[in-house]
């Protein structure tokens, strides 16, 4: 990977708020560990990494990225594996997704030694803040914001990189219902789905309260043009299983987000050699599907949860329910084979974990 040693200056916390964190009842994103990584931008160039206790910060009132939105973000995940060890699945994708999108939120690029050795020094000072146990672990937050103090529309010059860390229990349990929306739209072609951006969730918040208060889990998005064709299912990719056939929206729009367990598990799929399409899904062939019961498995794909199944569709009024999903065959066998590896119990055929 080319990663040279960068000197990381470490500020230990004094006393570890690790007593305090009751590991039986982990929601995610609440707690947080005892530190965090900050680099600031200034002057064209990347300071020196630091280790700090997680703590509040100072900002301008006046700073970029609370008027502008000029903020991105990765969700990355350590295991601890049945022997201790520290695993990684795939950062190195991560670090890549995060430049790809730097470059559209008009940001600097940031080194891949203060990327890949930040996480590294970080999760292994806070080690004993990943959790064990089924579908637990420690999920790694590493995001950037623009940090001028100054109101003119223009991108900033100053930046803070920073990561933080949080012990959590799996984003979802059990089968999710969703609905297709149809009014909102997640993303459009020409602007920054693709992007990991911030101001894409800021977009979904109120489509999502609405579904919920519909009394559905999650939305599924569709085009911003028509409507007409399906994109992504709440956080998350989305795959369909028609028949035999495992169909996932194909990222040409440039409005989805190239998932990383997406990308993962249609590599898989492809190795298993089971017929795979990765093409523009039309609402109304998942209806139909849904009408004729050709629609036989149905998931969210994500690092929060690896695979969401899907339980219910909703359209236009009308709720389709799907078969129960603990018989679903591939995304069973995806979803354990994945674990496996984030684990350390599946054998890493590909090279995807990187050990601590
Ligand atoms: C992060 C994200 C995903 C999933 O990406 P992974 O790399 O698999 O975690 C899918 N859709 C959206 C909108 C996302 O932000």
């Amino acid at each position: 990977m080319g990663v040279d040693q960068i000197a990381i200056e470490v500020e230990k916390i004094k006393e570890s708020r690790l007593g305090q964190i009751n590991f039986d009842e982990l929601k995610f994103g609440r707690d947080f560990s005892d530190h965090m990584l900050i680099s600031s931008y200034e002057n064209g160039a990347w300071g020196n990494p630091k280790i700090i206790p997680f703590q509040n910060l100072p900002f301008s009132p006046a700073a970029s990225v609370f008027h502008y939105g000029q903020a991105i973000f990765e969700g990355q995940k350590a295991h601890r594996s049945e022997n201790g060890e520290v695993l990684l699945f795939r950062p190195d994708q991560n670090f890549e997704r995060f430049n790809r999108s730097a470059k559209r939120m008009c940001m600097p690029q940031i080194p891949e030694q203060i990327y890949m050795e930040g996480i590294k020094a970080l999760v292994d000072l806070d080690r004993d803040w990943i959790p064990t146990g089924d579908g637990k672990s420690l999920y790694i937050r590493p995001f950037m914001v623009a940090d001028d103090g100054f109101l003119g529309v223009k991108a900033s010059d100053s930046y803070k990189f920073m990561v933080i860390t949080s012990p959590t229990s799996n984003y979802y349990s059990g089968a999710v219902s969703v609905r297709i929306e149809t009014d909102y739209a997640r993303a459009c072609q020409g602007g920054i789905g693709a992007a990991k951006a911030a101001a894409n969730y800021a977009a979904s918040l109120l489509p999502a309260q609405e579904a919920k208060k519909a009394g559905y889990d999650q939305l599924i998005w569709t085009d911003a043009k028509d409507h007409e064709y399906i994109e992504e299912s709440g956080t998350m990719n989305i795959m369909l299983r028609i028949g035999d056939t495992l169909i996932t929206p194909s990222l040409e729009t440039n409005t989805i987000l190239p998932g990383i367990t997406r990308k993962s598990i249609l590599f898989l799929a492809k190795e298993w050699g089971y017929k795979l399409e990765e093409r523009r899904i039309k609402v109304a062939e998942l209806i139909d599907a849904l009408k004729s019961n050709q629609l036989t498995e149905a998931f969210g794909m994500g690092t929060a949860a690896t695979i969401a199944p899907i339980s219910k569709i909703a359209y236009q009024g009308e709720d389709y329910e799907l078969s129960d999903y603990n018989s679903w065959e591939f995304a069973n066998k995806v979803k354990n084979y994945l674990e496996g590896l984030k684990r350390g119990t599946q054998a890493d055929d590909f090279g995807w974990t990187v050990k601590l």
